[in-house]
This record gives structure tokens, C-alpha cells and sequence, in this order.
């Protein structure tokens, strides 16, 4: 494995700014453990507890190259979805209605357990649950609505409600708006502070987490176990969890199926009260459009409004740290603001950052193992929805490293290994080619080729 490059964990994002946190040492010497996870973000952290809760005997150890956070889990809207592949017609269309159903049934109890978690451990993360408004502002989009709607229909889901034009300006003051889908079943939470106490919640359960820590290698031992190898020392263990999402890119047998698009937020500087009176939003609910590289806006705890989505550039070369911030990005992002709120012209533009997400294909996240040894685990690919189905996948991978039976070995992100992506070059040209016509056909530039990109997706 590669080292992960180290910038200042701090300055990452809003969130890692504004939270206090202590980081933990790193590893000294030789450990032994049951399980072994690499990478503290809510993926590793989620798994940790969840085994500690199965089995309060079972020993684990976590190693986090730079801080708990550090990567996209304390970056991120904060946005806690139902979303697993691009959308609920989507989801559908992959894996038909009983299972797609199953799925989102199981994320929705996955939201309320993170809720019912928080507020057992006192995690104060700024947890809300105000739903979610899907939107369109396009004419493309509006279909898009319709279609979840239907699907929403077909599986007889009770939570997702039409809203007309009026009603989406009801609840935030956009004439932008052509029609949308509210969703009761989504949170919003701030993700560092959250990520920051799953750090806490599993020292308390016996984890021993060393931070600092990059692990150069995982290797199964001729003994039939697993060694994270670092520069500190070792942990041999029966089993590992490679954890480290986006950054697994430098997992060869992961690369094959997984990319790297960098994400973008930008913040506002704190409203007014006469400025929110400008925009309503009484409901202070997340609200996501419906472009193919969606814009996802919210308030935040302090009265800011988060402005991320919209530009997705492809990382050919994986995560790094020089792509954490991008003017260009946070150029369109202050442009698409303007565009939808002209009210808050005098509002300014605060800051902006930016974070790895571990792409697939189809768009689907992938819980397995890796050879068929079975000792080596992963959980990733959530395409940018991983605060949620981090959680479900944590369920899923305590259930694969216990050999445990359950339903929930039978979803779709289950010990199925993503579509793989082609050998380069070709993989480059496909992916970057593709991801710059869907952005264009996005700002309206429609050619016969991004309509067919679409189709291919869609
Ligand atoms: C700007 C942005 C906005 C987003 N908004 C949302 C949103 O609103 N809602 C949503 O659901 N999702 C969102 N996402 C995606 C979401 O944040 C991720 O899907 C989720 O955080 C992934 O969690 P993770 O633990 O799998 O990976 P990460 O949080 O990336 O954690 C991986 C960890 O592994 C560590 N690591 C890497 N290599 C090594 C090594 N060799 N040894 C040890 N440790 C290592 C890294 O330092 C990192 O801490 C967003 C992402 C970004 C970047």
C-alpha cells in the first residue's frame, strides 16, 4: 500500500476546522489482534463497532495513516441518505424491485440506528432529520423525478412525496424549482464531529486505534493470517478490513474495479436573520438536484449555507492532496449559487474544500473479499453517498469477518465485486472522456454523444 500523502488534517474542511480533536499515537512495536482494519473514516470506525457489539470479546485494532477523518468521512456534505447507486429508479433498474426494495428498506433502519447511536453514545455530531428534497431545474430532471416517483410507487414505498413547483418554492424560496420528491428518511449531520466520536465510542468498546499510522502492507502470512506492515511496527491478525475507500487505489487487484473523482463543497459566510427571511428554508432540510453530477445544498449548524456537487474531475492517479482545493470548482459552485438564490447577492462566499470518493462503475458500493482465501475484507465505493451506506456496509462486512448468516449477505453490495473497468489506457480515455459530456450535457451542452452516454447510464 501506498503511503497516504500528508497535508495539514486541520485545514481539510469546515468541520475539521471548527471540531476539537485530540489525535491518538501511533503504533509502537508488535501487536496481535482478531481483526485488523486499515483506515479510520466512518467505514472503519462503523466496522469496528459493529464487530465490538457482536462479539465484545473479539480484539481489534485500527491504524489510520494520518487522523480519524482525514479523508472524505470528515470533508463531506454531512448529508446521511437513503441513495444506494445513482437513484431509487436507478436501484430498480439494476436489481428489480424485490431487492431494490430490501435495499432501501435497509437503509432506511441503517439512519435511524446512526440517530439512535449518536444518541445513546452522546456523539453531539448536530444530528437533524428533516428529509430530503430532491429537485429538478431542468427539463431532463423532471423525468428523473417522475421516474423515482414511479419506482417509489412500484415498491409501495410511503416515503417519498411529490412536490409541484409551488410546493418545492414553499419550502425554499428558488424560482428555480420546476418539481420535486420530498424523502422523509434522511439526516443531516456534521460528519467530523461524528467521525471524531466513533473514534471515541469504539476506544470505549476496547478498540485500540493508532493514528499516524500508514500501512505500507497487508500480507497473509504462511501461518494463514494477515500482516498490516508499517513503519512503526506490525499487527498480525486472523483477519483484515481494507478501509481506506478511495484510497484503496493503491490496492492493485481494488484499482480494476474502483476510480477516484474528487468532490467540492463551498461554504457561505454566516446569514443573517433578514437574509434567511430571503430564502425560507424553515425546514433546514438537504436539498440535492437532479443533474447526473448533482449540486447538494443545506444549512450548517452555524447559519452558513453548503453549497457542494456539480464538477466530479476524474483522479486518474487516485487520491491527492494537491486536488483538495480547486478555484475553478469553487468558481462554478459560487456561479450555480448565484444562479439559484439572486436574493443573496450580498451574501459572500466563505471558503471551500475538496475530497477524495471512491467511484464504481455502476455505481454501486462492494463489500467482499479479496481472494478466496477469505482473510482480507473491503468496504467501498458508496459514489459519493458513503455517510449512510458506510453504516450498512459495516453491518455487512461484521457479518462476512463472523461468518455470520444473515439477510443482509443477500443485498446487492454483498460479495459482488463491482463491473471491472477496462486496462489503460483505455480506462483514462473512457472515464475522463465520459465524466466531462455527462458535466457538459449537465450545463446544457448537449451533443448526440453525451445523449448517448446518458442513455448507456441511464
Ligand atoms: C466533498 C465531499 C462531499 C461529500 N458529501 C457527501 C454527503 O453529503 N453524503 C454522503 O453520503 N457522502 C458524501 N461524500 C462521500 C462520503 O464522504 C464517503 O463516501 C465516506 O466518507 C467514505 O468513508 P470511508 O471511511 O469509506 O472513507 P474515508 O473517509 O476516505 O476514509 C479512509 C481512511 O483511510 C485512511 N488511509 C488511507 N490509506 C491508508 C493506509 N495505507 N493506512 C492507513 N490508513 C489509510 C485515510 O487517511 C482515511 O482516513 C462526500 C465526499 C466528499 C469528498
Amino acid at each position: 500500500m501506498n503511503r497516504v500523502q500528508h497535508g495539514d488534517w486541520r485545514t481539510r474542511s469546515l468541520w475539521t476546522e471548527c471540531n476539537p480533536y485530540e489525535p491518538m499515537g501511533h503504533l509502537r512495536g508488535s501487536e496481535i489482534a482478531d481483526i485488523v482494519i486499515v483506515g479510520a473514516g466512518f467505514t472503519g470506525l462503523w466496522s469496528a463497532i459493529q464487530l465490538k457489539e457482536a462479539d465484545p470479546a473479539i480484539d481489534v485494532v485500527v491504524c489510520e495513516a494520518k487522523v480519524a477523518g482525514y479523508g472524505a468521512s470528515g470533508r463531506n456534505g454531512g448529508f446521511a441518505m437513503t441513495m444506494v447507486g445513482r437513484s431509487l429508479a436507478d436501484l430498480v433498474r439494476k436489481v428489480g424491485p424485490g431487492r431494490a426494495r430490501a435495499t432501501h428498506l435497509a437503509m432506511r433502519d441503517t439512519l435511524k440506528e446512526i440517530e439512535k447511536f449518536c444518541i445513546a453514545e452522546g456523539i453531539n455530531a448536530a444530528i437533524s432529520a428533516p428529509g430530503l428534497l430532491t429537485v429538478s431545474n431542468a427539463p431532463e430532471q423532471d423525468a428523473r423525478i417522475a421516474s423515482d416517483l414511479r419506482a417509489a410507487e412500484r415498491l409501495g414505498l410511503d416515503d417519498f412525496h411529490p412536490q409541484s413547483a409551488a410546493q418545492c418554492q414553499q419550502l425554499v424560496a428558488s424560482t428555480r424549482l420546476r418539481c420535486g420528491h420530498f424523502e422523509d428518511d434522511a439526516l443531516l449531520v456534521d460528519p467530523a464531529a461524528l467521525c471524531w466520536g466513533l473514534r471515541d465510542a469504539a476506544r470505549r468498546r476496547g478498540v485500540r486505534i493508532y493514528e499516524q499510522t500508514p500501512v505500507d502492507a497487508l500480507v497473509e502470512t504462511g501461518s494463514g493470517r494477515v500482516e498490516a506492515r508499517t513503519a512503526f511496527g506490525t499487527v498480525l491478525a486472523d483477519r483484515a478490513l481494507v478501509a481506506t475507500n478511495a484510497y484503496a487505489h493503491s490496492i492493485k487487484p481494488l484499482r480494476r474495479f474502483i476510480f477516484t473523482v474528487y468532490a467540492y463543497i463551498v461554504v457561505t459566510e454566516p446569514l443573517s436573520d433578514t437574509q434567511w427571511s430571503r430564502v425560507g428554508w424553515e425546514k433546514r432540510m438537504g436539498i440535492e438536484d437532479k443533474r447526473v453530477m448533482p449540486h447538494f445544498h443545506r444549512p450548517t449548524p452555524d447559519g452558513r449555507i453548503l453549497w457542494g456537487g456539480r464538477d466530479a474531475p476524474i483522479a486518474p492517479g487516485g487520491p491527492n492532496p494537491r486536488r483538495d482545493r480547486s478555484r475553478y470548482v469553487f468558481r462554478r459552485l459560487e456561479e450555480s449559487f448565484r444562479w439559484t438564490f439572486p436574493q443573496l447577492c450580498d451574501v459572500a462566499i466563505d471558503r471551500g474544500w475538496g475530497g477524495p470518493v471512491c467511484g464504481t462503475l455502476n455505481c454501486f458500493s462492494s463489500v467482499g473479499f479479496l481472494g478466496p482465501s477469505e482473510r482480507i475484507c473491503y468496504a467501498l465505493g458508496y459514489a459519493g453517498h458513503g455517510v449512510g451506506q458506510s453504516h450498512l456496509a459495516a453491518k455487512v462486512v461484521r457479518d462476512l469477518l463472523l461468518d455470520a448468516n444473515s439477510e443482509l449477505l443477500e443485498l446487492p453490495i454483498a460479495r459482488k465485486p463491482p463491473i471491472p473497468l477496462p486496462p489503460e489506457p483505455l480506462r483514462s480515455w473512457v472515464l475522463t472522456g465520459s465524466q466531462r459530456l455527462l458535466q457538459r450535457d449537465d450545463d446544457g451542452a448537449r451533443t448526440a454523444l453525451s445523449r448517448l452516454a446518458l442513455r448507456i447510464l441511464e
